[in-house]
């Protein structure tokens, strides 16, 4: 079998399990464990699937928005609030679970959380909506722009338009380790209150 062919395979067949191990992978297409990797990694690369600790987790694809524009994100597992695609954030567990957050603000609180549960995190453009790695993203933190929870928290996919909005909104440019810190300080100064002040506060209210 081809190398093309026996990956867009290996794809269709994690779509059906979610989840392979490496194990799994070398036996079917009898190929030696250095092809398996290079097959992942170059899929990874492609952002076709996730490599984890001895194999690999599905990348669920964004649904299309439906026609109606009314697209069912689920709500942020912080504050219960509906996710739209602008700010969501996602986070993929090494058990195959999905949760997502309203927007970057609760997503960085859930990733703290679940800390080394994460498999995977992913967060949407802010003004384009694609999602993309949350590891990668550029993060504008304390921004007078508060679409969501505050403190302000959005995420960019191109460092210019992050400065851009920066210029306009003000705020931090940081990344998701920046955004950890900048939540646990926020958090820090709260400390009575449990989980984030400013979503408990926001769902109290509603
Ligand atoms: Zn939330
Ligand atoms: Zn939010």
């Amino acid at each position: 079998m081809k190398g093309t062919e026996r990956r867009k395979e290996l794809l269709e067949w994690l779509a059906q399990e979610k989840n392979l191990s490496l194990v799994e992978i070398v036996e079917r297409f009898e190929i030696s464990k250095m092809t398996a990797h290079r097959d992942l990694e170059a899929l990874e690369q492609r952002n076709a699937l996730k490599r984890i600790h001895g194999g690999v987790v599905a990348i669920d694809k964004p649904a299309p928005p439906a026609a109606n524009g009314n697209v069912k994100q689920g709500t942020c597992v912080i504050c219960f609030r509906p996710a739209s695609q602008h700010l969501l954030y996602s986070l993929t567990m090494k058990n195959g679970e999905q949760k997502v957050a309203c927007c970057p603000h609760c997503g960085v609180s859930a990733h703290l959380m679940h800390g080394e549960e994460v498999a995977m995190a992913l967060t949407a453009d802010y003004l384009t909506g694609r999602p993309h790695p949350a590891q990668s993203t550029i993060f504008v933190l304390g921004s007078a722009a508060a679409p969501c929870c505050k403190p302000s928290m959005l995420t960019f996919e191109d460092t210019e338009m992050a400065q851009r909005f920066q210029d306009g909104f003000g705020g931090i440019i940081g990344n998701l380790d920046d955004a950890t810190n900048f939540l646990q300080e926020e958090m820090s100064l709260h400390r009575d209150e449990e989980g984030c002040p400013h979503c408990a506060a926001a769902a109290r209210k509603e």
